[in-house]
């Protein structure tokens, strides 16, 4: 690899384990969005450079012939394992880097930086647990089923957690044996580039994994639409997984979409409160508000109404935000964009008088040109209101009222996403009920994981998208089913 490199000082791709510069020579800011400050420059890829990765790729794959297609997968865990130590010994060197370029508290850095290598670990363990079936048909015959990988992947990675969406994807396509070409956010994939250096050192062939920087309509573009990639994962907004799936369409590729939600936290009068109040609040305000998965509707029983929207209300009006790297309760938006796109919401809240019930604190010293927005807990929010009814994308909680178990799962399934559901209920029954009724990729029992563990299949319905990532799952949507009948006699 070429010296003199660092993730915070280069503008380069990496591609083919090389750092490689942008082919039109130019690039793009990195800025701080504590302080709003250009901090570092990435390179602006375009379809040149796509071109060159998948090349790489395609080169490792070779229809399985490759230094990386021809691998056992038993090889390939035991470089997935080795990486995954690697990521651990620099827990702290990509933590920071996380926090510092996503805005998200150092703690929740350094947590995403474990859980990507949990990923590595957990599909580094999976990679030769993955075999096909025989199949009872003709006398004289065997039918046997094999699952083989797609061959070159395409990975088109958000900002919000860059970290986790690529051990859950990248992970799991390497794992199943695809070379795999990955387009990150251009606000946040200075990680991502180290974990590429990280993957060289420890062994995975040229190739078998490169990373092409830039803008989403340049080299994002350019990777969807690309013949040469066998299969898609996106992450992001709906309008562009939508493009995104119809550019894949058009030579056939599949496409897995994770695009987000609203999803509900249901609050019954039986719920125990003292575990309740915590973990709503944490579900909205971790990495402040900007999760797929966030719990960003709260809808209570009438009769506990009032004392939730207390119970709440008080521990966000505790919250303080602040500078990532000063490990406050809740960092800056990403961006000036997405801070402007929750002023929206709250100006709309304003002229259409719904109550703010309580808002957190943004520190003195938070630099004033940094994305701060305080944690607000919006009350009494009309169902068919857009607050109730868009994503955010910030740390704003829509609370109203139900006032039956039916309202509730009508209030639940009300909305155009069906990503992640809480039910709160000591009623066993109940439980189960909601838990098959409710619209929605994952459903939570008296606890809430936004996102949910590595070992779950996550994903969602309607337009929170569909194919499932995360757990043993996710490596059947990175492989093809092949199915071979022998006729022996
Ligand atoms: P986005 O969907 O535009 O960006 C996500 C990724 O797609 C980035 O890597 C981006 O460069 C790339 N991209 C953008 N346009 C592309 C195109 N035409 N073809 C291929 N790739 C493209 O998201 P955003 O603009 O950064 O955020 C806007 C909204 O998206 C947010 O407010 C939020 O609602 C949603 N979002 C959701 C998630 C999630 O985890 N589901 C993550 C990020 C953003």
């Amino acid at each position: 690899m070429d010296g003199g490199w660092t993730a915070t000082t280069g503008t380069h791709h990496f591609i083919g384990n090389r750092w490689v510069v942008s082919s039109n020579g130019q690039s793009l800011e990195v800025i701080d969005p504590s302080d709003g400050q250009p901090f570092a420059r990435i390179a602006r890829g375009n379809a040149a450079d796509i071109d060159l990765a998948v090349l790489a790729a395609r080169g490792a794959w070779s229809d399985g012939a490759g230094d990386w297609g021809r691998m056992s997968a038993t090889e390939r865990g035991r470089l997935l394992m080795k990486l995954a130590q690697r990521v651990l010994d620099r827990c702290d060197e990509l933590g920071t880097l996380e926090s510092r370029t996503t805005g998200k508290p150092l703690k929740q850095g350094l947590a995403d930086a474990r859980a990507l290598a949990r990923y590595f670990e957990y599909y580094a363990g999976a990679a030769d647990k993955l075999h096909g079936e025989t199949i009872p048909y003709s006398a004289g015959m065997t039918v046997l089923t094999i699952r083989e990988p797609h061959g070159v992947t395409g990975h088109i990675i958000p900002w919000n957690y860059p970290m986790q969406i690529f051990g859950r994807s990248v992970g799991a396509s390497l794992a199943a044996g695809n070379a795999c070409v990955v387009k990150p956010a251009e606000d946040a994939c200075l990680s991502l580039l180290r974990v590429a250096e990280l993957a060289a050192e420890a062994g995975f062939p040229a190739g078998a994994l490169n990373i092409v920087t830039g803008l989403g309509s340049e080299a994002g573009a350019a990777l969807a639409a690309h013949r040469g990639i066998d299969h898609v994962s996106f992450t992001g907004s709906p309008v562009t997984g939508s493009a995104v799936a119809v550019a894949a369409a058009r030579h056939h590729c599949p496409v897995t979409l994770e695009l987000g939600g609203k999803s509900p936290q249901l609050v019954f009068a039986d719920a125990d409160l003292d575990a309740v109040v915590p973990v709503v609040v944490n579900a909205i305000v971790q990495n402040a508000g900007q999760t797929c998965s966030a719990g960003s509707r709260l809808l209570v029983e009438r009769a506990v109404y009032e004392e939730v929207i207390e119970r709440v209300g008080h521990a966000i009006s505790q919250l303080r935000v602040g500078p990532a790297l000063a490990d406050h309760d809740v960092g800056p938006l990403i961006r000036q964009s997405q801070l402007q796109r929750v002023w929206d919401f709250l100006s709309q809240a304003q002229v259409d008088q719904v109550p703010i019930a309580a808002q957190g604190t943004v520190v003195d010293d938070a630099p004033q040109t940094g994305y701060y927005q305080a944690p607000t807990l919006l009350r009494d929010v009309p169902p068919a209101h857009p607050l109730a009814q868009d994503e955010i994308f910030g740390p704003v909680l829509a609370a109203m009222p139900f006032e039956d178990e039916a309202e509730a799962l009508r209030l639940a399934n009300g909305t155009p996403f069906g990503l992640v559901a809480g039910v709160w209920t000591r009623d066993g029954a109940r439980q189960m009920r909601l838990a098959r009724r409710l619209h929605c990729g994952q459903v939570f029992i008296n606890n809430y994981g936004a996102g949910g563990g590595i070992e779950l299949p996550f994903g969602g319905v309607k337009s929170s998208g569909y194919g499932r990532e995360k757990g043993f799952e996710a490596l059947l949507a990175f492989t093809t089913l092949k199915t071979i009948a022998i006729k022996h006699g």
